[in-house]
């Protein structure tokens, strides 16, 4: 839950209440036993360095629950910290933190904090997602999927322009708090595929998007788009 990473359980509540969807949100702390393949979807926020060493212990002991989850077709939304402990470790100077290994991507931390707006260009939709990224880790994933192409900011690895991944219907991404408030097409996509999967097809009325996509637009004007 870092930089405000719960909100986008409050929005994901708020836009499932807003259309008569029931919705039940559980909080598991360290220890809690809970079977994960009964959630239509999974939620792990950022984590510091420090915070993700003292998870990592019960999270691994969860990996073949959350790897079942994965395989049924779980919707899992990971930010950050939760993103870079998918995969097999993050390496930060002398000290790793074994990750879950679910997808063959690693991280490394780099000699300075990735901090910035971002913009960036998925295949899922048109509209382009934008967010907040504060991170030192570096992550590549070589073949996989990215979330989308960097139109401004930095993305997995400052390098090669990809950020995020797409694997599934697992989503990771180093974009923070607002990311669901300031992308509702993102936050109904994400809803749509766990409807779907549970109940077949269903239709998810529209709602009034005024606010948020004028958020989304004044990021994209000012961040990705030259006057
Ligand atoms: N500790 C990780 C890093 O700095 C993740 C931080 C975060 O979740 N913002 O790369």
């Amino acid at each position: 839950d870092l930089y405000g990473d719960k909100g986008n359980m409050m929005v994901l509540q708020k836009r499932c209440e807003e259309r008569g969807i029931s919705i039940t949100i559980d909080t598991l702390s360290i220890g809690d036993q809970r079977d994960l393949r009964a959630y239509d979807l999974l939620f792990l926020g950022g984590g510091a360095d420090k915070e993700q060493m003292m998870l990592i212990d019960d999270l691994l002991s969860r990996r073949e629950n959350i790897r079942e989850a994965m395989e049924q077709g779980t919707f899992v939304l990971l930010i950050c910290g939760g993103y870079q402990l998918l995969g097999n470790y993050y390496k930060m100077g002398d000290e790793t933190i074994e990750g879950l290994g679910v997808v063959n991507i690693h991280t490394e931390r780099g000699d300075s904090r990735l901090i910035s707006n971002i913009v960036l260009q998925s295949d899922l939709f048109p509209l382009p997602i934008v967010g907040f990224e504060n991170h030192g880790g570096r992550t590549f994933i070589e073949d996989y999927q990215s979330l989308g192409k960097v139109l401004s900011g930095h993305g997995n690895n400052d390098k090669d322009k990809g950020e995020g991944i797409v694997y599934k219907n697992v989503i990771g991404t180093y974009l923070h708090g607002p990311l669901l408030p300031k992308n509702p097409h993102l936050c109904d996509y994400l809803l749509q595929t766990a409807l779907n999967r549970r109940f077949g097809k269903v239709d998810l009325p529209e709602l009034d998007d005024k606010d948020e996509l004028a958020a989304n637009h004044y990021i994209v004007k000012r961040f990705a788009q030259s006057e």
